[in-house]
Protein backbone atom coordinates (compact mmCIF):
# COMPACT_ATOMS: atom_id res chain seq x y z
CA UNK A 1 0.00 0.00 0.00
CA UNK A 2 1.81 3.25 -1.05
CA UNK A 3 1.91 5.88 1.91
CA UNK A 4 -0.62 8.06 1.80
CA UNK A 5 0.44 10.23 5.49
CA UNK A 6 2.94 12.43 4.62
CA UNK A 7 4.63 15.24 6.92
CA UNK A 8 3.44 18.76 5.92
CA UNK A 9 5.79 20.94 3.77
CA UNK A 10 8.30 22.57 5.91
CA UNK A 11 8.05 20.66 8.98
CA UNK A 12 10.77 17.38 9.91
CA UNK A 13 10.90 14.45 11.58
CA UNK A 14 13.74 13.43 14.10
CA UNK A 15 14.10 10.26 14.21
CA UNK A 16 15.68 8.40 17.13
CA UNK A 17 18.86 7.80 14.78
CA UNK A 18 19.02 11.78 14.62
CA UNK A 19 17.85 13.12 18.16
CA UNK A 20 21.32 12.66 19.51
CA UNK A 21 22.09 15.59 17.66
CA UNK A 22 19.31 18.10 19.46
CA UNK A 23 20.31 16.45 22.89
CA UNK A 24 23.35 17.83 22.07
CA UNK A 25 22.39 21.35 21.08
CA UNK A 26 19.69 21.63 23.93
CA UNK A 27 22.39 20.37 26.69
CA UNK A 28 25.45 23.18 25.63
CA UNK A 29 22.50 25.75 25.08
CA UNK A 30 20.86 25.23 28.77
CA UNK A 31 23.94 24.82 30.42
CA UNK A 32 25.84 27.76 29.07
CA UNK A 33 22.74 29.83 29.52
CA UNK A 34 23.18 28.94 33.22
CA UNK A 35 26.32 29.53 33.63
CA UNK A 36 25.57 33.03 32.23
CA UNK A 37 23.00 33.05 35.34
CA UNK A 38 19.48 32.64 32.76
CA UNK A 39 16.89 30.83 34.16
CA UNK A 40 14.32 28.43 31.60
CA UNK A 41 11.12 29.33 31.14
CA UNK A 42 7.89 27.49 29.30
CA UNK A 43 5.13 29.96 27.23
CA UNK A 44 2.11 28.83 25.61
CA UNK A 45 2.35 27.44 21.41
CA UNK A 46 -0.11 30.36 20.52
CA UNK A 47 -1.06 33.45 21.79
CA UNK A 48 -3.55 36.17 20.98
CA UNK A 49 -3.39 37.34 17.34
CA UNK A 50 -2.98 41.05 18.82
CA UNK A 51 0.00 40.27 20.95
CA UNK A 52 1.98 39.74 17.48
CA UNK A 53 0.54 42.49 15.79
CA UNK A 54 1.84 44.62 19.07
CA UNK A 55 5.17 43.33 19.59
CA UNK A 56 6.78 41.47 15.92
CA UNK A 57 4.98 45.05 14.10
CA UNK A 58 2.19 45.37 11.08
CA UNK A 59 4.47 46.16 8.68
CA UNK A 60 6.97 43.13 9.12
CA UNK A 61 6.78 40.06 7.12
CA UNK A 62 6.55 38.14 9.83
CA UNK A 63 3.31 39.44 10.19
CA UNK A 64 2.02 40.40 7.33
CA UNK A 65 3.31 37.15 5.65
CA UNK A 66 4.12 34.41 7.68
CA UNK A 67 1.89 33.90 10.43
CA UNK A 68 -0.29 30.90 11.51
CA UNK A 69 -3.55 31.98 12.75
CA UNK A 70 -6.24 29.87 13.63
CA UNK A 71 -9.53 30.14 14.36
CA UNK A 72 -11.69 27.66 17.26
CA UNK A 73 -14.72 28.79 17.74
CA UNK A 74 -15.38 32.08 18.07
CA UNK A 75 -11.77 33.04 19.60
CA UNK A 76 -8.42 33.32 17.45
CA UNK A 77 -5.10 32.82 17.67
CA UNK A 78 -2.02 32.34 16.34
CA UNK A 79 1.19 30.13 16.46
CA UNK A 80 4.09 31.90 18.12
CA UNK A 81 5.95 32.83 15.16
CA UNK A 82 8.92 33.72 17.55
CA UNK A 83 9.46 33.57 21.43
CA UNK A 84 10.21 37.22 22.88
CA UNK A 85 6.20 38.94 22.56
CA UNK A 86 5.39 35.49 25.07
CA UNK A 87 7.85 35.60 27.18
CA UNK A 88 7.49 39.60 27.39
CA UNK A 89 3.87 38.53 28.00
CA UNK A 90 4.49 36.01 30.42
CA UNK A 91 7.40 38.59 32.83
CA UNK A 92 3.73 41.30 32.68
CA UNK A 93 0.94 38.54 33.48
CA UNK A 94 3.49 36.83 36.37
CA UNK A 95 4.66 40.37 37.92
CA UNK A 96 8.35 38.87 37.50
CA UNK A 97 9.44 42.34 36.73
CA UNK A 98 8.56 43.30 40.11
CA UNK A 99 10.96 40.67 41.44
CA UNK A 100 14.72 41.79 41.50
CA UNK A 101 16.11 42.99 38.07
CA UNK A 102 17.47 42.23 35.47
CA UNK A 103 15.06 38.88 35.24
CA UNK A 104 17.08 36.62 32.72
CA UNK A 105 15.49 33.93 31.26
CA UNK A 106 16.22 31.32 28.20
CA UNK A 107 13.37 29.00 26.72
CA UNK A 108 14.07 27.08 23.32
CA UNK A 109 11.06 26.39 21.30
CA UNK A 110 8.93 25.27 18.64
CA UNK A 111 8.10 28.38 16.25
CA UNK A 112 5.69 28.66 13.13
CA UNK A 113 5.99 30.80 10.44
CA UNK A 114 4.55 30.58 6.89
CA UNK A 115 7.44 31.09 4.04
CA UNK A 116 8.90 29.36 1.44
CA UNK A 117 10.46 26.08 2.28
CA UNK A 118 14.28 25.87 2.01
CA UNK A 119 17.09 24.50 3.62
CA UNK A 120 17.46 26.28 6.73
CA UNK A 121 14.10 27.69 6.42
CA UNK A 122 10.84 25.73 7.95
CA UNK A 123 7.32 26.48 8.71
CA UNK A 124 7.82 24.71 12.00
CA UNK A 125 11.35 25.93 13.27
CA UNK A 126 13.28 25.74 16.77
CA UNK A 127 14.76 28.14 18.68
CA UNK A 128 16.75 29.11 21.71
CA UNK A 129 16.32 32.19 22.78
CA UNK A 130 16.93 34.43 25.36
CA UNK A 131 16.04 37.73 27.38
CA UNK A 132 17.29 40.13 29.95
CA UNK A 133 14.76 42.80 31.19
CA UNK A 134 15.40 45.96 33.34
CA UNK A 135 18.94 46.51 32.33
CA UNK A 136 19.59 49.37 30.40
CA UNK A 137 23.20 49.95 29.94
CA UNK A 138 26.00 48.26 27.05
CA UNK A 139 27.41 46.01 29.29
CA UNK A 140 23.94 43.73 29.05
CA UNK A 141 24.36 44.07 25.54
CA UNK A 142 27.46 42.56 25.62
CA UNK A 143 26.58 39.92 28.24
CA UNK A 144 24.27 38.84 25.57
CA UNK A 145 26.01 38.67 22.56
CA UNK A 146 28.82 36.81 25.17
CA UNK A 147 26.02 34.38 25.47
CA UNK A 148 25.61 33.94 22.01
CA UNK A 149 29.37 33.56 21.18
CA UNK A 150 29.83 31.16 24.12
CA UNK A 151 27.67 28.37 22.82
CA UNK A 152 28.64 28.45 19.67
CA UNK A 153 32.39 28.18 21.19
CA UNK A 154 30.96 24.81 22.62
CA UNK A 155 29.87 24.21 19.61
CA UNK A 156 33.25 24.14 18.57
CA UNK A 157 31.31 26.39 15.47
CA UNK A 158 34.47 28.39 13.86
CA UNK A 159 33.57 29.91 10.65
CA UNK A 160 31.03 32.26 11.79
CA UNK A 161 30.76 36.03 11.93
CA UNK A 162 29.65 38.35 14.56
CA UNK A 163 28.10 41.39 12.90
CA UNK A 164 26.80 44.29 14.67
CA UNK A 165 25.08 47.57 14.27
CA UNK A 166 23.06 50.26 15.96
CA UNK A 167 19.60 50.92 14.39
CA UNK A 168 18.97 53.94 17.13
CA UNK A 169 16.37 55.06 19.00
CA UNK A 170 12.91 56.70 18.32
CA UNK A 171 14.68 60.38 18.44
CA UNK A 172 17.51 59.22 16.11
CA UNK A 173 14.79 57.55 14.28
CA UNK A 174 12.87 60.48 12.68
CA UNK A 175 15.69 62.41 11.27
CA UNK A 176 16.94 58.87 10.07
CA UNK A 177 13.31 58.06 8.43
CA UNK A 178 12.96 61.45 6.74
CA UNK A 179 16.65 60.60 4.77
CA UNK A 180 15.38 57.06 3.65
CA UNK A 181 11.83 58.60 2.35
CA UNK A 182 14.28 60.93 0.37
CA UNK A 183 16.20 58.74 -1.05
CA UNK A 184 13.11 55.95 -1.80
CA UNK A 185 10.62 58.18 -3.08
CA UNK A 186 12.10 58.38 -6.18
CA UNK A 187 11.87 54.43 -6.53
CA UNK A 188 8.36 54.33 -5.47
CA UNK A 189 7.00 52.40 -8.54
CA UNK A 190 10.10 49.73 -8.77
CA UNK A 191 9.24 48.79 -4.89
CA UNK A 192 7.37 45.83 -4.57
CA UNK A 193 3.90 46.33 -3.40
CA UNK A 194 4.79 45.61 0.52
CA UNK A 195 7.26 48.13 0.74
CA UNK A 196 5.24 50.99 -1.14
CA UNK A 197 3.00 50.44 1.98
CA UNK A 198 5.93 50.57 4.20
CA UNK A 199 7.37 53.67 2.65
CA UNK A 200 4.95 55.27 4.73
CA UNK A 201 4.53 53.38 7.95
CA UNK A 202 7.81 52.26 8.37
CA UNK A 203 11.15 53.18 5.53
CA UNK A 204 13.52 51.37 7.20
CA UNK A 205 11.44 47.69 6.67
CA UNK A 206 12.49 48.02 3.39
CA UNK A 207 15.78 47.58 3.96
CA UNK A 208 14.76 44.56 4.90
CA UNK A 209 12.80 43.01 2.02
CA UNK A 210 13.51 39.92 0.78
CA UNK A 211 12.46 40.82 -2.72
CA UNK A 212 15.67 41.41 -4.94
CA UNK A 213 14.56 44.78 -6.91
CA UNK A 214 13.99 46.30 -3.20
CA UNK A 215 17.38 44.97 -1.97
CA UNK A 216 18.72 46.30 -4.81
CA UNK A 217 17.52 49.63 -4.43
CA UNK A 218 18.05 49.70 -0.98
CA UNK A 219 21.82 48.83 -2.01
CA UNK A 220 22.95 52.79 -1.55
CA UNK A 221 20.07 53.92 0.64
CA UNK A 222 21.56 56.23 3.44
CA UNK A 223 23.05 54.44 6.95
CA UNK A 224 21.41 55.04 10.37
CA UNK A 225 24.72 54.72 11.86
CA UNK A 226 25.01 58.84 10.45
CA UNK A 227 22.38 59.53 12.24
CA UNK A 228 22.83 58.14 15.55
CA UNK A 229 21.95 60.87 18.71
CA UNK A 230 24.65 61.34 21.12
CA UNK A 231 22.81 58.85 23.61
CA UNK A 232 22.46 55.74 20.93
CA UNK A 233 26.42 56.60 19.57
CA UNK A 234 27.61 56.47 23.25
CA UNK A 235 26.16 53.27 24.13
CA UNK A 236 27.41 51.62 20.85
CA UNK A 237 30.95 52.88 21.48
CA UNK A 238 30.48 51.05 24.58
CA UNK A 239 29.25 48.43 23.68
CA UNK A 240 32.63 47.64 21.04
CA UNK A 241 35.18 48.53 24.18
CA UNK A 242 33.10 45.99 25.88
CA UNK A 243 33.37 42.99 23.67
CA UNK A 244 36.76 44.21 22.86
CA UNK A 245 37.42 43.85 26.92
CA UNK A 246 36.04 39.96 26.19
CA UNK A 247 38.03 39.35 22.81
CA UNK A 248 34.82 38.80 20.85
CA UNK A 249 36.03 39.78 16.91
CA UNK A 250 33.16 41.42 15.23
CA UNK A 251 32.13 43.61 11.95
CA UNK A 252 30.34 46.61 11.99
CA UNK A 253 27.27 45.70 9.28
CA UNK A 254 25.11 49.24 8.86
CA UNK A 255 22.72 46.99 6.41
CA UNK A 256 21.41 44.70 9.53
CA UNK A 257 17.98 46.36 10.57
CA UNK A 258 16.47 42.92 12.12
CA UNK A 259 13.22 41.87 10.52
CA UNK A 260 11.05 42.74 13.72
CA UNK A 261 10.10 46.12 14.79
CA UNK A 262 10.20 46.05 18.65
CA UNK A 263 14.67 46.55 17.86
CA UNK A 264 16.14 49.61 19.71
CA UNK A 265 19.77 50.50 19.25
CA UNK A 266 22.00 47.93 19.04
CA UNK A 267 20.86 44.75 16.66
CA UNK A 268 23.21 41.64 15.93
CA UNK A 269 23.69 38.61 14.00
CA UNK A 270 25.85 35.29 13.74
CA UNK A 271 26.32 34.69 10.43
CA UNK A 272 28.20 32.04 9.09
CA UNK A 273 28.64 31.33 4.89
CA UNK A 274 28.91 27.61 5.79
CA UNK A 275 25.20 26.91 5.21
CA UNK A 276 23.73 28.52 2.02
CA UNK A 277 21.70 31.83 2.12
CA UNK A 278 20.09 30.97 4.95
CA UNK A 279 23.28 31.51 7.25
CA UNK A 280 21.96 33.64 10.21
CA UNK A 281 21.89 31.03 13.14
CA UNK A 282 21.20 33.64 16.05
CA UNK A 283 19.98 36.85 15.79
CA UNK A 284 18.79 39.42 18.50
CA UNK A 285 19.33 42.82 19.83
CA UNK A 286 17.56 45.23 22.35
CA UNK A 287 14.31 46.43 22.55
CA UNK A 288 13.59 49.25 25.02
CA UNK A 289 9.70 49.94 23.63
CA UNK A 290 8.09 46.77 23.81
CA UNK A 291 7.52 46.01 27.33
CA UNK A 292 5.48 49.47 27.86
CA UNK A 293 4.28 48.68 24.55
CA UNK A 294 2.90 45.82 26.08
CA UNK A 295 1.54 48.06 28.68
CA UNK A 296 4.37 47.18 31.25
CA UNK A 297 6.34 49.99 32.63
CA UNK A 298 9.02 51.43 30.49
CA UNK A 299 11.72 48.66 31.01
CA UNK A 300 14.74 48.16 28.85
CA UNK A 301 14.95 44.80 27.56
CA UNK A 302 17.75 42.58 25.33
CA UNK A 303 17.60 39.31 23.84
CA UNK A 304 18.38 36.68 20.65
CA UNK A 305 16.87 33.83 19.00
CA UNK A 306 18.91 30.99 17.79
CA UNK A 307 17.76 29.17 15.17
CA UNK A 308 18.49 25.19 16.37
CA UNK A 309 18.06 23.80 12.96
CA UNK A 310 20.51 26.07 11.51
CA UNK A 311 23.09 25.30 14.49
CA UNK A 312 22.64 21.73 14.09
CA UNK A 313 23.39 22.65 10.00
CA UNK A 314 26.14 24.30 10.83
CA UNK A 315 28.06 21.86 13.21
CA UNK A 316 27.38 19.59 10.16
CA UNK A 317 28.54 21.30 7.71
CA UNK A 318 32.02 21.98 9.80
CA UNK A 319 32.53 18.52 11.40
CA UNK A 320 31.74 19.97 14.59
CA UNK A 321 31.02 16.77 17.27
CA UNK A 322 27.74 15.58 19.05
CA UNK A 323 27.70 13.42 21.62
CA UNK A 324 27.18 9.89 20.62
CA UNK A 325 24.12 8.21 22.13
CA UNK A 326 24.46 5.73 25.37
CA UNK A 327 24.46 2.51 23.89
CA UNK A 328 23.44 -0.50 25.83
CA UNK A 329 25.94 -2.04 28.32
CA UNK A 330 24.36 -5.51 28.71
CA UNK A 331 22.22 -7.90 26.67
CA UNK A 332 20.74 -10.76 28.21
CA UNK A 333 19.90 -13.91 25.83
CA UNK A 334 17.68 -15.96 27.67
CA UNK A 335 17.29 -19.44 25.32
CA UNK A 336 13.82 -20.27 26.58
CA UNK A 337 11.09 -19.16 28.73
CA UNK A 338 12.71 -20.20 31.93
CA UNK A 339 14.98 -17.65 31.11
CA UNK A 340 12.96 -15.07 31.10
CA UNK A 341 12.36 -14.38 34.08
CA UNK A 342 15.64 -14.36 35.56
CA UNK A 343 16.90 -12.35 32.56
CA UNK A 344 14.12 -9.45 33.68
CA UNK A 345 15.50 -9.77 37.53
CA UNK A 346 19.16 -9.18 36.65
CA UNK A 347 17.57 -6.33 34.27
CA UNK A 348 15.80 -4.64 37.06
CA UNK A 349 18.57 -4.86 39.29
CA UNK A 350 21.15 -3.41 36.71
CA UNK A 351 18.81 -0.17 35.30
CA UNK A 352 18.22 0.40 38.78
CA UNK A 353 21.68 0.96 39.08
CA UNK A 354 21.65 3.28 35.81
CA UNK A 355 22.91 1.05 33.65
CA UNK A 356 21.28 0.33 30.09
CA UNK A 357 20.20 -3.29 29.76
CA UNK A 358 17.95 -4.40 27.02
CA UNK A 359 16.96 -8.52 26.79
CA UNK A 360 15.02 -10.35 23.96
CA UNK A 361 11.01 -9.66 23.06
CA UNK A 362 11.34 -11.21 20.22
CA UNK A 363 11.28 -15.51 21.38
CA UNK A 364 14.65 -15.42 18.56
CA UNK A 365 17.80 -18.20 18.38
CA UNK A 366 20.61 -17.22 19.92
CA UNK A 367 22.52 -16.73 16.75
CA UNK A 368 19.32 -14.20 15.81
CA UNK A 369 20.20 -12.85 19.63
CA UNK A 370 23.84 -12.40 19.09
CA UNK A 371 23.06 -10.41 16.11
CA UNK A 372 20.68 -8.08 17.51
CA UNK A 373 22.73 -7.88 20.85
CA UNK A 374 25.93 -6.78 18.07
CA UNK A 375 23.26 -4.46 16.46
CA UNK A 376 22.93 -2.39 19.24
CA UNK A 377 26.35 -2.17 20.06
CA UNK A 378 25.99 -3.89 23.32
CA UNK A 379 29.33 -4.03 25.48
CA UNK A 380 28.54 -7.25 27.29
CA UNK A 381 26.27 -10.10 26.82
CA UNK A 382 25.23 -12.71 29.05
CA UNK A 383 23.34 -15.91 27.57
CA UNK A 384 21.13 -17.53 29.95
CA UNK A 385 20.39 -21.19 28.72
CA UNK A 386 19.06 -24.57 30.46
CA UNK A 387 22.85 -25.24 32.20
CA UNK A 388 23.29 -21.21 32.81
CA UNK A 389 19.99 -21.30 35.40
CA UNK A 390 20.65 -25.21 36.68
CA UNK A 391 24.55 -24.15 37.82
CA UNK A 392 23.39 -20.40 38.88
CA UNK A 393 26.72 -20.28 36.57
CA UNK A 394 26.79 -17.37 33.73
CA UNK A 395 29.51 -16.23 31.46
CA UNK A 396 29.64 -12.17 30.62
CA UNK A 397 30.64 -11.96 27.47
CA UNK A 398 32.86 -8.83 26.67
CA UNK A 399 31.58 -7.98 23.13
CA UNK A 400 34.82 -5.96 22.22
CA UNK A 401 37.01 -8.46 23.11
CA UNK A 402 35.41 -11.36 23.19
CA UNK A 403 36.41 -12.37 26.67
CA UNK A 404 34.27 -14.03 28.74
CA UNK A 405 34.33 -13.97 32.95
CA UNK A 406 32.56 -16.72 34.63
CA UNK A 407 29.60 -15.44 37.01
CA UNK A 408 27.70 -17.09 39.97
CA UNK A 409 24.13 -16.13 40.19
CA UNK A 410 23.12 -15.76 43.87
CA UNK A 411 21.44 -18.59 45.15
CA UNK A 412 18.72 -16.93 46.49
CA UNK A 413 16.78 -15.03 43.29
CA UNK A 414 14.38 -17.40 43.32
CA UNK A 415 12.48 -16.56 46.82
CA UNK A 416 13.41 -13.24 46.32
CA UNK A 417 10.92 -12.48 42.87
CA UNK A 418 9.41 -9.51 44.24
CA UNK A 419 12.46 -8.07 45.54
CA UNK A 420 13.46 -4.62 43.22
CA UNK A 421 16.27 -4.52 45.07
CA UNK A 422 17.72 -7.22 43.50
CA UNK A 423 21.12 -5.65 42.99
CA UNK A 424 22.57 -7.28 46.36
CA UNK A 425 21.00 -10.87 44.99
CA UNK A 426 23.42 -10.43 41.83
CA UNK A 427 25.77 -8.99 43.96
CA UNK A 428 28.41 -10.90 41.61
CA UNK A 429 27.05 -10.11 38.29
CA UNK A 430 26.78 -6.31 39.07
CA UNK A 431 30.15 -5.99 41.07
CA UNK A 432 32.14 -7.76 38.25
CA UNK A 433 30.04 -6.08 35.58
CA UNK A 434 30.99 -2.25 37.05
CA UNK A 435 34.68 -3.15 37.38
CA UNK A 436 34.68 -4.20 33.79
CA UNK A 437 32.97 -1.21 32.38
CA UNK A 438 35.07 1.42 34.42
CA UNK A 439 38.14 -0.27 33.20
P1 LIG B 1 15.67 35.50 8.23
O1 LIG B 1 16.22 36.83 7.84
O2 LIG B 1 16.61 34.36 7.96
O3 LIG B 1 14.28 35.26 7.74
P2 LIG B 1 14.58 36.46 10.69
O4 LIG B 1 15.09 37.83 10.77
O5 LIG B 1 13.20 36.25 10.20
O6 LIG B 1 15.57 35.55 9.83
P3 LIG B 1 14.42 36.08 13.55
O7 LIG B 1 12.99 36.37 13.59
O8 LIG B 1 15.37 37.04 14.11
O9 LIG B 1 14.84 35.70 12.05
O10 LIG B 1 14.70 34.64 14.21
C1 LIG B 1 15.91 34.31 14.87
C2 LIG B 1 16.56 33.11 14.24
O11 LIG B 1 15.64 32.07 14.06
C3 LIG B 1 17.12 33.35 12.85
O12 LIG B 1 18.36 33.95 12.93
C4 LIG B 1 17.23 31.93 12.34
O13 LIG B 1 18.38 31.29 12.86
C5 LIG B 1 16.01 31.31 12.91
N1 LIG B 1 14.91 31.30 11.92
C6 LIG B 1 14.07 32.32 11.60
N2 LIG B 1 13.17 31.94 10.69
C7 LIG B 1 13.43 30.61 10.44
C8 LIG B 1 12.84 29.63 9.59
N3 LIG B 1 11.77 29.89 8.85
N4 LIG B 1 13.37 28.39 9.59
C9 LIG B 1 14.45 28.08 10.37
N5 LIG B 1 15.05 28.96 11.18
C10 LIG B 1 14.55 30.22 11.22
MG1 LIG C 1 12.39 35.78 8.34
Amino acid sequence: MAISMKRPQGTEDVTPKQIYKWTTVERIVRETAESFGFQETRIPTFESTDLFLRSVGETTDVVQKEMYTVKAKETEFTLRPEGTAGTIRSMLQNGLLNDALPQKMFYILSCFRHERPQAGRLREFHQFGVEMAGSPGPASDAEIIALGKAILDRAGIQNIVLNINSIGCPACRADYHKALREFLNPHREELCETCQTRLEKNPMRILDCKSPICSKIAADAPLILDYLCDGCQTHFDKLKEYLAVMKIDYVINPKIVRGLDYYTKTVFEFITTDIGAQGTVCAGGRYDGLIEQLGGKPTPAMGFGMGLERLILTMESQGCEFEQPHTCDLYLAPMDETAVPVAMQIAQGLRASGYQVEYDLMQRGLKAQMKYANKLKASFVIVLGENEIRTKQVALKNMQTGEQTELRLDDTFEDKFDDIAIQYLFHDVVEEFEKECLE
